[in-house]
Parts: C-alpha cells; sequence; structure tokens
C-alpha cells in the first residue's frame, strides 16, 4: 500500500525526523486561506506547492512548483489542484491531483538520496544513499550506479552508530551535519522496521543554507501482509488513488492485479495463476491481469470473476485455467456455462479443465449451448487464446 508525501512526513515527524512541513488543501476556495496560515505558522513569504499523488517525478511533471511569493503561491496552487498531471511514472494517461501540499520553502545548500527497502537477494535490508540527490536520481542508477553507496542490515539487527556513521561518512557530511544524520538514520530504520514499510525513501534529504538536515519529500510503501497489524496505516489509504477495479474485486474477495496486456486470465490458486501468465507470454501473448478466483470456483465465483475481467477493454479474450483438487471440475464448467449464457460475453473463452471429475466436466462443455473453445492442457490453452486475440 502507498501513501501520499504529506502523510509519509507526519509519520516521519513522529520519528523525530526533521520535515518540511505545511498544510494540504483540496479545494480552490481553501487555498487562500491555507497559504495565510503557512505564511504565519512557518514564518516563511516563500513556498513550495506540491500535488499529492501516488507517484514520483512530479517535479518534472509539473507538479512541483517553488513559489517566491503569496501571488505566485496562489495562482500556482489553483494551477496544480485539479490538473492531470502526467509523470514518468503515472503512465501517459497520468493522474488527477484531487489535493495539493503548501509548504515552505528552504534555501537548498545540496540535495541527498536517502532510501531503505528490502533487498531479496540477499534476505537483508538495504540503506541506499547518494549525494545525487533530486529529480535525476534513476539516471544516476542508470549511468554512474558507483555513486549509490549501500549498506546492508540484518532484519533482526537495528541500525547501531556506527552504521549510521558509516551512511553519513559515505555523503561526506561534516561533523556537525554527521550528528545530526546519525540520529536521522537510526530513527528513519526504527520507523521502516516498526511500520512494516516495504520502502522508506527521502528524496530529497537536504542540508539547508544554515546546515540543518531536513526530509524535503518522502515516499512510503507498506507490506500490505502487515496491514492487518498496522491499523493507523490502513486508515491512511486514499481509495481514489487505487485501480478501481482491484477495489471492486476485493468485494467480491477475487484477488485481482490490472496488467497492461490483453489476454484475460481466470485461475483458482496464485500459482497457478503466475504459472498461467508465465506460459500466456511464453506462447507469444501478454496476460490482461492476474486473478485468482480461489478454492470455490463457484459459477456466482466465475460470473464475478468474468465482470472483473471484462471491466478492462484491452481484454480480446479469456483463458479459464481451473485445476479441480477439492473443487469438482464438473461444478466449475457449470458455472462456466451459466456465467457465459447469463453475462452474453462477446470475446472468445477458452477452458482448461483438469483434476477431479475433469472427463464429465469436458462433456458439460462440449454439449452445452454456449460458445467455449475446449483446451486439452495448458500449453495448447495458451497457444488457443493468444491465437484469438492475434485473429
Ligand atoms: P518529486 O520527487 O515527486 O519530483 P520532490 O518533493 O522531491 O518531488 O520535489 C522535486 C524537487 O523540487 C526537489 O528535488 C527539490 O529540488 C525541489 N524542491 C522541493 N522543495 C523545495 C523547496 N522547499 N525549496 C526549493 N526547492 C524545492
Ligand atoms: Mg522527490
Amino acid at each position: 500500500m502507498k501513501i501520499h508525501e504529506y502523510q509519509a512526513k507526519s509519520l516521519l515527524k513522529e520519528y523525530n525526523i526533521p520535515i518540511q512541513d505545511g498544510y494540504t488543501v483540496d479545494n480552490t476556495s481553501d487555498i487562500e486561506k491555507t497559504l495565510k496560515k503557512v505564511e504565519n505558522d512557518f514564518n516563511t513569504a516563500d513556498f513550495v506547492v506540491k500535488a499529492q499523488i501516488h507517484a514520483g517525478g512530479r517535479g518534472k511533471g509539473g507538479g512541483v512548483k517553488y513559489s517566491p511569493d503569496f501571488n505566485s503561491a496562489l495562482s500556482n496552487s489553483k494551477a496544480i489542484l485539479g490538473m492531470n498531471l502526467v509523470t514518468h511514472q503515472t503512465g501517459p494517461e497520468g493522474k488527477l491531483v484531487n489535493k495539493i501540499f503548501i509548504t515552505e520553502a528552504f534555501d537548498i545548500e545540496k540535495e541527498y538520496y536517502v532510501a531503505i527497502t528490502l533487498d531479496r537477494t540477499k534476505n537483508k535490508n538495504v540503506f541506499m544513499v547518494s549525494t545525487e540527490g533530486g529529480v535525476n536520481i534513476e539516471d544516476v542508477a542508470s549511468k554512474t550506479p558507483e555513486k549509490i553507496f549501500k549498506l546492508w542490515i540484518d532484519p533482526d539487527a537495528d541500525l547501531t552508530d556506527s552504521d549510521a556513521q558509516k551512511i553519513g561518512t559515505s555523503l561526506g557530511f561534516s561533523k556537525e551535519t554527521l550528528d545530526q544524520s546519525i540520529n536521522i538514520f537510526k530513527n528513519m530504520y526504527r520507523c521502516y522496521k516498526e511500520l512494516d514499510c516495504s520502502i522508506l525513501e527521502i528524496n530529497p534529504l537536504i542540508i539547508s543554507k544554515d546546515s540543518k538536515i531536513i526530509a524535503l519529500d518522502a515516499k512510503m510503501n507498506f507490506d500490505n501482509s502487515a496491514l492487518f497489524r498496522q491499523t493507523k496505516i490502513s486508515e491512511m489509504q486514499d481509495l481514489t488513488e487505487e485501480d478501481q477495479t482491484e477495489l471492486e474485486a476485493k468485494k467480491y474477495n477475487l484477488n485481482y492485479i490490472k496488467l497492461e496486456g490483453n489476454v484475460g486470465c481466470m485461475v483458482n490458486g496464485a500459482g497457478l495463476a503466475m504459472a498461467t501468465m508465465d506460459i500466456i507470454k511464453l506462447s507469444g501473448g501478454e496476460p490482461a491481469n492476474f486473478l485468482d478466483v480461489g478454492g470455490a470456483a463457484s459459477a456466482e465465483t466465475i460470473k464475478n470473476g468474468f465482470k472483473i475481467i471484462l471491466k478492462d477493454k484491452n481484454v480480446k479474450a479469456v483463458l479459464i485455467n481451473i485445476f479441480g483438487g477439492i473443487v469438482r471440475c464438473d461444478r466449475v464448467a457449470n458455472g462456466v456455462v451459466q456465467a457465459v449464457n447469463e453475462l452474453e460475453l462477446n470475446v472468445p473463452v477458452v477452458v482448461r479443465l483438469e483434476g477431479t471429475n475433469a472427463d464429465i466436466a469436458k462433456e458439460i462443455l462440449s454439449s452445452s449451448n454456449v460458445e467455449i473453445i475446449p483446451a486439452i492442457n495448458l500449453e495448447d490453452a495458451a497457444i488457443k487464446v493468444v491465437n484469438e486475440v492475434v485473429k
């Protein structure tokens, strides 16, 4: 799960990490009032107006604007709130800006990149830092990776003073900033661990002209599997930022993730669903989604599955791949026939059913009045469904 910058900053603040603070606005009529509040509470004459969307690259996309005075902050706020912001992370369709964060501006001496995430190849958390922070960090990672310093930490351990010192030293901090940074890095790591983050990124972490270290931006993603014990974090979820079909699928108890291809997939079991996507790709196709309908695969689930899959207008054909272990294939076959009949589908459907009562299931499908393309095994199913989309 992702949260907005302003929410991430409120969490960092609780961990005693200095942030560039401000106030949010989601209504044009409140802009002026909020600007006055920023002006007074932070005793500042210049502002930075920041679009709050779940995507990075806002600066380059025109969603972060330095505003040297009240009037420019007013016009920048009006322009950004409600705009459709396109960044390299939103895709060409962009994201609607429903909320802005108006903050005090800082005189930046230097921008740094600092982040913590899980390094799966090493089974450790990794602190990644660079002196080349700011809006071009992706270029640094691809062109000059040697400018990124990494320190791996055992997930059971805390970040020690000496670890934190190594990180600060790698950034070339002077004695004064090094002392501040040790606490900041230790607090960051504590925040990352205690809140079950999958990413905690501050880019840029800056040193101000008066030698203070401040988090100017913050990005936090959380491990969805840990949300049950992170009630406060769960409550921060902004439903308008989530994929609406994924939210609807959750209501049906379906595990659905939208992808970019055109072959819809309906599968029981997450492992089989992954294998199905793999074999579609191997056969030259592109899956439109991941969908695990779970163990039951009743007529109702199949129907809901179709409803979800077909909300995606890119879908040109659907592959149903069910392995009947506990669930009997004949029941699934009846479900498929019923669902196809009731929903009047206008895309071809390839069905592969294997396992308990598969023979009876094949009989049900072939003697039914619905148009279904039967497949004898997974490879056959993948080739057939890919043929349907290229027709
Ligand atoms: P994003 O990472 O989505 O582009 P950031 O919050 O990192 O958004 O802002 C982008 C850039 O804007 C920063 O790298 C920084 O250079 C500049 N910026 C942000 N806040 C300020 C500020 N208070 N004063 C001056 N520049 C700022
Ligand atoms: Mg940033």
